[in-house]
């Protein structure tokens, strides 16, 4: 073990550093109590401290004290025990309340020192053996904390994450009147797709859209596994178009992945988004903002799929923005 020996009579000092040195223990001395408590600290693996009562600066009751209220980093539980001469005795309960956890008489006894130690000993490593337990078990928490918000098979955040997150952004949105957009995006004829290529098959297409879900938009936009096929990506702080253009990077990135999809009119994998947006001062729900993103979407999966459609534009767009230069070849008379 560590132990720290506070005690200001240097011979005293010395006859126990040497008894606890030859018992196989390690030392650490200070010649008074303020000296004590700055090499205590500058030690966080001390696993014991001797320490005599009377000592100039602060005595060993104030040192005592100082240790059990210590608040700071520790490896482990420290033992306390008290050098106590006969006349101190009387204090030896004030000792013992002021936190510490046995005492030894002087003279200094050699027996009775490598009795107490072996107690130190016991409590101390029971004390580390907790002390790792609990790291492990915050360690396991935090896993369980993380794992319970995270969409297994696309690594994106699921609906508790998203309703955690929604909480946090409503309160922005209301204490510093920030606007925010939401994109819903859906696998076009994935129940084909599963007919056609299996549900195993299926499921790399959900990870692979989920990869270009999280490499199209920045980061600090969070993405999350909305239902089966479907993905919300929540856009903080972003107006209308930029997110506009953000919706379109995704679905031609989806597109240029080529996954074959044949009996679909494209003959490759694509998606549709929905877009809403909650601006400034805007009393809208999140509910009310999912349902404008799903109603947009619901137009795209009308106007012929592989497109984004707008929310309150759609009179303008038809869910085809010319300026975006939306691609739909396949699809004419999109009204
Ligand atoms: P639309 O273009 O209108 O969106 O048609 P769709 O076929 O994509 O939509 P629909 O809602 O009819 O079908 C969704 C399919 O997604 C049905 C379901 O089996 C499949 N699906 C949902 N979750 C998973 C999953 O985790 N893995 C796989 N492979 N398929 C899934
Ligand atoms: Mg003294
Ligand atoms: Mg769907
Ligand atoms: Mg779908």
């Amino acid at each position: 073990m560590r132990i720290l020996i506070a005690e200001d009579d240097a011979i005293s000092r010395m006859i126990l550093k040497r008894a606890v040195e030859r018992l196989g223990h390690e030392c650490l001395t200070a010649a008074d109590g303020a000296e004590a408590w700055e090499t205590y600290l500058g030690n966080p693996d001390v696993d014991v401290v001797i320490s005599d009562w009377m000592m100039p600066e602060l005595d060993g009751p104030a040192l005592c004290e100082k240790v059990r209220n210590y608040t700071g980093r520790r490896d482990g539980y420290p033992f306390f025990i008290f050098l106590t001469a006969l006349g101190d005795k009387d204090h030896l309960l004030e000792g013992m309340q002021a936190g510490a956890d046995d005492y030894l008489s002087k003279p200094l006894d050699r027996e009775q020192l490598g009795v107490r130690l072996l107690a130190a000993e016991r409590v101390t490593s029971l004390h580390r053996q907790l002390n790792s337990q609990n790291k492990e078990l915050e360690r396991l928490n935090f896993e369980i904390f993380k794992q319970a918000r995270r969409d297994p098979l696309t690594k994106l955040g699921n609906r508790l994450r998203l309703r955690e997150d929604m909480e946090t952004l409503r309160a922005r949105v209301e204490r510093y009147g920030h606007s925010y957009c939401a994109v819903l995006c859906d696998v076009d004829y994935f129940k084909l797709y599963n007919d056609t290529y299996g549900h195993l098959k299926g499921d790399e297409v959900l990870q692979e859209v989920a990869s270009v879900v999280v490499q199209s938009f920045r980061t600090g936009d969070t993405s999350y596994r909305y239902g089966g096929e479907e993905f919300l990506i929540i856009l903080p702080e972003q107006s209308l178009e930029t997110a506009t253009v953000a919706a379109e990077r995704l679905r031609r990135m989806v597109e240029d992945q080529k996954i074959p999809h044949q009996p679909t009119p494209y003959g490759i994998v694509t998606v549709s988004c929905g877009l809403a947006q909650l601006s400034a001062g805007e009393n809208k729900s999140v509910e009310e903002l999912l349902k404008e993103a799903d109603a947009a979407l619901y137009e795209a999966k009308e106007n012929g799929r592989n497109r984004v459609a707008i929310h309150d534009l759609r009179p303008k767009t038809n869910g085809e923005h010319p300026e975006l230069g939306m691609p739909d070849p396949e699809t004419p008379g999109i009204a």
